[in-house]
């Protein structure tokens, strides 16, 4: 299986970058390899000294797809799940303005928490799913699917043009504003409409 990540899709997260709006969904890949396996804890890697959270939405593919029209998009995907995207910022900052591929501040082992998935049919509308993550009980980011600068169906049907979607696959709909580094003993949980989807320590 894939994971694919949208960046820059909550205008406020591209406001606190300082990043441009861009024209089209930015689009990247995680390797299966960067799952963090269910229960272990999140070890900050030793080529970092800025690692952050970015909570978001997922949806997991549910059939093979490509050139997926957007209206047709909601058939790929019955479940919907909330994640972290884990970034070494300081090292994506360094690539970035070097124009380099990032993957590597994103792709590392342990970058992608992929919590608990929850069936479509039981969940309001996808466009308007409330999500947060707490950090040692305070709450860090708090976010609204309806924000999303593309929807999950346009987010699909983007993706499928370049890559062929395959069942398993998983989408990473872009993180809200807030993002922010972890220290070690940190202990993070995430919430979509008020279940808790995941919560681990950070090492
Ligand atoms: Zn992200």
């Amino acid at each position: 299986m894939k994971i694919i990540c949208i960046g820059r899709n909550y205008t406020e997260h591209i406001e606190e970058l300082n990043n441009e709006k861009p024209e089209n969904p930015v689009v990247f890949i995680k390797p299966d390899s960067a799952i963090l396996p269910k229960e272990q804890a999140f070890f900050i890697p030793d080529f970092s000294n800025d690692i952050h959270y970015e909570v978001e939405v997922l949806v997991k593919i549910n059939k093979v797809g490509k050139h997926i029209a957007p209206e047709f998009a909601h058939k790929y995907y019955d479940e919907v799940g909330l994640g972290i995207d884990f970034t070494a910022r300081d090292l994506q900052s360094k690539l970035k303005s070097k124009g380099l591929p990032w993957e590597k501040s994103k792709g590392f082992d342990g970058a992608a928490v992929i919590g608990k998935w929850l069936p479509k049919d039981k969940l309001p509308n996808v466009n308007q799913l409330c999500f947060r993550l707490e950090k040692n009980e305070t709450v860090v980011q708090n976010g609204n699917t309806a924000l999303m600068l593309w929807k999950t169906d346009e987010l699909i049907s983007y993706v499928s043009s370049f890559f062929m979607l395959k069942k398993g696959d998983v989408i990473f709909t872009g993180t809200p504003a807030g993002v922010g580094k972890v220290a070690v003993n940190d202990y993070l949980a995430g919430y979509l409409e008020d279940e808790e989807m995941f919560s681990l320590k950070i090492k």
